[in-house]
């Protein structure tokens, strides 16, 4: 049976996913191009599966180009539903950009094609390769 995604898509988004300050970062990764991703104290990239890890830099560039800050504020640690792609390490949290949120979706969702689920929570976005 292939992996769900996370269950609580509304009212029980904040139990698995904490608003982060700016206190608790810990990694900064500069991509191939200069820029700057934050990384949640706890939370490892390192662990990412290629696809994931190629749809990291897409959404990493769509960041940049709206200049918006990206913080990656999960990837298989922490409370995620039963079966949720976090666990295979083909999922991802970023948090909510201020600004630009439409078209910065869009962009995301079109540069990272049908493979790939962006799905809006209520302070982050889960973004989860998922082939179809
Ligand atoms: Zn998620």
């Amino acid at each position: 049976m292939k992996a769900s995604r996370d269950p609580p898509r509304f009212g029980a988004v904040r139990q698995y996913c904490t608003p982060v300050t700016r206190e608790e970062f810990t990694g900064v990764h500069k991509n191939r191009k200069g820029n700057k991703m934050l990384i949640k104290a706890g939370v490892s990239i390192a662990r990412l599966e290629r696809n994931t890890r190629w749809g990291l830099r897409v959404v990493e560039d769509v960041f940049a180009a709206h200049k918006q800050e990206m913080i990656v504020t999960s990837t298989d640690e922490g409370n995620h539903g039963a079966g949720s792609l976090h666990y295979a390490n083909q999922a991802l949290d970023v948090r909510r950009p201020d600004e630009d949120r439409a078209a910065m979706s869009t962009e995301i969702k079109a540069g990272l094609g049908k493979d790939f689920d962006l799905v809006i929570e209520f302070d982050h976005w889960h973004i989860e390769y998922d082939p179809k």
